[in-house]
């Protein structure tokens, strides 16, 4: 935590998660001399960018540089897991859409939410992992659960993570936009010669893939980019989702659907946001590396879904 002012940001009072264990954490949370005890959660006041230590950060600081983005370091800590995530918002249009990368070894996706949050205003929260995957031997994607018995649904969240959900999905308080994320994976499947655990190729017992239409670049057709949806219904039950897919195929997208359920239930952002009805989900996925794929990929997405890009200012009539 970096000294100077100090405020617990609004996601510290998540209602969406309002649990009586949520509450006893509200009292304990506060900001005293810029220093955090163990045991609270809470967010910096604006920096620049620049003051960030993450090496995302300073890999996009050109294109951060000089633009209206507030950067917030934010902790978290629980149990014995320290969480720190990096916060980018715009600061002319913060209510845009909010984008949330778990894994710090994915850059493509960092950068394409950089684009994203420059694009559309909104903002960004990465889980830092010291460009590793996991942390705590961890993973920052099954980490989201409110209770015990919740988390003893998910065989890969070591412990119940209250105050981690609440203070990454506190962010989407306010915002009337979806639930959005932004992944990497890696080439292929195991069941084709491939390395991921993630494609278009691969269906389950929860899982169907829509595969999208010929338009857009070819790289859009790769069984590794695909916008990964979540819901509880099996997809071709219920219209809204039906219809949701069918926008993004026509889009040019890949998509991937799953049915979460008691069973299928896996911690993850997506299954969280989907079990507990939070709102629509989507969740960017390209190939590693694939940073320009993974850009026109959130352009269409954003498209497709009605939210455009920020108007540029308007000329001023007196320097021309
Ligand atoms: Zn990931």
């Amino acid at each position: 935590m970096t000294g100077g002012p100090c405020r617990v940001g609004p996601l510290d009072q998540a209602s969406l998660l309002g649990s009586i264990a949520l509450a006893a954490m509200i009292a304990l949370v506060g900001c005293s001399s810029g220093r955090q005890d163990a045991g609270q959660t809470g967010i910096s006041a604006c920096m620049d960018p620049v003051e960030a230590r993450s090496a995302d950060i300073r890999r996009n600081l050109g294109a951060l540089r000089g633009a209206p983005i507030c950067y917030r370091r934010q902790t978290v800590s629980e149990g014995p897991f320290q969480w720190v995530f990096h916060v980018l918002e715009h600061t002319k249009a913060p209510k845009g859409p909010f984008w949330v990368v778990p894994h710090d070894n994915e850059n493509a996706a960092f950068d394409a939410g950089v684009h994203a949050v420059l694009t559309y205003g909104g903002g960004l929260l990465a889980v830092d992992s010291s460009g590793n995957r996991t942390r705590y031997g961890q993973d920052p994607n099954r980490n989201f659960s409110r209770s015990r018995s919740e988390s003893r649904l998910c065989s890969g969240q070591r412990r119940a993570a209250p105050r981690y959900t609440a203070a990454i999905l506190g962010h989407y308080r306010g915002r009337s936009g979806p639930y959005l994320a932004l992944h990497n994976n890696r080439n292929g499947h195991a069941g084709n010669g491939g390395s991921g655990n993630l494609s278009m190729a691969l269906a389950g017992r929860s899982i169907t893939s829509w595969p999208g239409a010929a338009v857009g670049s070819p790289a859009l057709r790769d069984e590794d980019n695909l916008v990964f949806m979540a819901d509880r219904h099996p997809p071709g039950t219920d219209a809204n989702t039906r219809r949701r897919i069918a926008a993004l195929n026509r889009a040019g997208l890949n998509v991937m659907h799953k049915e979460v359920t008691d069973r299928s239930f896996d911690c993850s952002m997506s299954d969280f946001v989907a079990r507990h009805r939070l709102g629509d989900y989507y969740n960017i996925e390209a190939e590693l590396g694939a940073r320009r794929t993974q850009i026109e990929m959130v352009d269409r997405l954003m498209a497709s879904i009605g939210i455009r890009p920020l108007r540029r200012a308007a000329a001023n009539p007196f320097l021309d």
